[in-house]
């Protein structure tokens, strides 16, 4: 199995070269170079497995060999032995033909974990049988950050920068980066939104010498790893509810669009879903790519669900890879005219994604509403962010079974929560402690050079 870069100037890579590598050199992201296809009777016998089974006869196929059979099953049963529930990606029943997929189980409370613990497994089994080190280096609007630095915390041949807009987070989410104790995790807060600490991330990566030589990966919703762990749940959950023998929607809240790329994957490899919903908060260029066809930025609008405010989604660039026929040089033209401001899709591409997406936005109002009716008729607490899913599923509910994935557990979001039912959810008792342990941050300019500095003397004096 070879990943190839969407802008078709760097050379292909195997499945353990792309994780390690996260972001193509010639600015790309990478992607297989062929989808592996599971035949309907393979997805009908993963009926009945577990998580961890599922999530080996799935992802295989992409391994390449980078791993031994029995090395990853052992890697896969390390990365979900810490989360809190034992089916892991627990289904609700929201209403007729509507289900919630509960992917907040992990340890730092959102659906980041399942790609996080898993890459931090794989990568602290490659290096360990090399020896060498690697620096992290991420930007998060939230939840990134938190997932990876519980992820690689303590492993002795990583160093963890997560950057993470200042004021910009909630404070479990702050607190989740900033208390833990180990010397090679490192939370940094930049005076700037979220798109300014990703943009200093592709910039570091785009910088030859110091992405050299500081032995720079990623592990950003780029990273071809986090994708591919984000397929096995739309598995384990479509074939719960009947897949292969009977066709599944899913709605996801939607913001770097990793989450939702990886529901792409599914429906190509085989996997019978009928629409993938984009759910968008306020920050709508993606509902707005897909329902006028045009890509086009206009800043950010803080939100109350703060993960997906986001005004350029990374991992777009991949379908539009695909619906633009695999030319990565009409993908280069395209993101150079981004940078511009934006760009129209063309008729063929819009087609293509139109035939796999449909998209809906939500306003702040909307949302808070979703939080307390949702509670009032089922019982179920949501954070904002899956009650952005619940209210643009509702619009899209019909005869196929639809899924909203639910993202993160309502706690990490108390003050948006609190605001909208009145009653403030609580922490999960191994958590209930966060707001006593001291806080460790280092504040700092949106200001490339002067992160690379800190970069580099945190990496020497360590
Ligand atoms: C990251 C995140 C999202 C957005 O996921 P993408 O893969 O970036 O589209 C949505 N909700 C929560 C809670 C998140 O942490």
């Amino acid at each position: 199995m070879r990943y190839i870069s969407t802008r078709g100037m760097a050379p292909s890579l195997s499945f353990g070269e792309a994780m390690m590598t996260g972001l193509a050199r010639d600015g790309g992201l990478y992607v297989p170079q062929e989808v592996p296809v599971m035949s309907q009777s393979q997805i009908a016998g993963l009926a009945g497995k577990s998580y961890e089974e599922t999530a080996f006869a799935v992802m295989w196929p992409f391994i390449g060999g980078f791993f031994a059979e029995a090395e990853f099953k052992d890697l896969i049963a390390k990365a979900y032995a810490h989360f809190n529930h034992s089916a892991r990606a627990p289904l609700v029943q929201l209403a007729k033909n509507h289900f919630l997929l509960e992917l907040f189980h992990g340890p730092t409370l959102a659906f980041k974990d399942f790609a996080m613990q898993l890459i931090g497994q794989m990568m602290q089994a490659a290096l360990a049988k090399t020896g060498e080190r690697i620096t992290i280096v991420g930007a998060t609007s939230g939840d990134t950050g938190s997932a990876a630095m519980e992820a690689f915390r303590g492993l002795s041949n990583v160093d963890v920068f997560i950057m993470y807009p200042h004021g910009r987070v909630s404070e479990v989410q702050r607190r989740q980066m900033t208390t833990p104790v180990e010397p090679n995790v490192h939370a940094v807060a930049i005076d700037g939104d979220f798109d300014d600490a990703q943009a200093n991330v592709k910039a570091m990566f785009n910088d030859f010498d110091f992405r050299d030589g500081v032995r720079l990966a990623g592990v950003n919703s780029i990273n071809w790893a986090r994708v591919l762990a984000q397929v096995v749940y739309y598995f384990s959950s479509a074939v719960s509810l009947g897949a292969p023998h009977r066709p599944i929607s899913f709605t996801v809240p939607t913001g770097n669009f990793g989450d939702i790329f990886a529901g792409y994957i599914a429906r190509k490899m085989g996997l019978p879903i009928e629409k993938l919903v984009i759910a968008t908060n306020q920050n709508d260029i993606l509902d707005r790519a897909i329902s006028l066809g045009e890509y086009r930025t206009n800043g950010v609008m803080p939100s109350i669900s703060p993960s997906m405010d986001i005004q350029v989604s990374s991992n777009f660039e991949r379908v539009l890879f695909d619906a633009y026929g695999r030319d990565g040089t009409a993908i280069s033209g395209l993101m150079a005219e981004l940078s511009g401001g934006g760009f129209s899709i063309s008729q063929g591409a819009i087609g293509a994604l139109r035939e796999a997406f449909s998209s809906g936005s939500c306003t702040e109002s909307e949302t808070s509403a979703t939080i307390t009716r949702t509670y009032d008729q089922t019982g179920e607490i949501l954070c904002p962010h899956s009650a952005v899913g619940v209210k643009v599923a509702e619009g899209e509910l019909g005869t196929t079974p639809m899924i909203t994935l639910a993202t993160a557990h309502p706690a990490k979001f108390p003050d948006a929560v609190e605001a909208a039912m009145g009653t403030r959810p609580s922490l999960p008792p191994r958590l209930a402690d966060l707001f006593d342990r001291p806080e460790r941050v280092t504040r700092m300019p949106n200001d490339l050079k002067a992160i690379q500095a800190l970069i580099r003397e945190r990496i020497a004096t360590r």
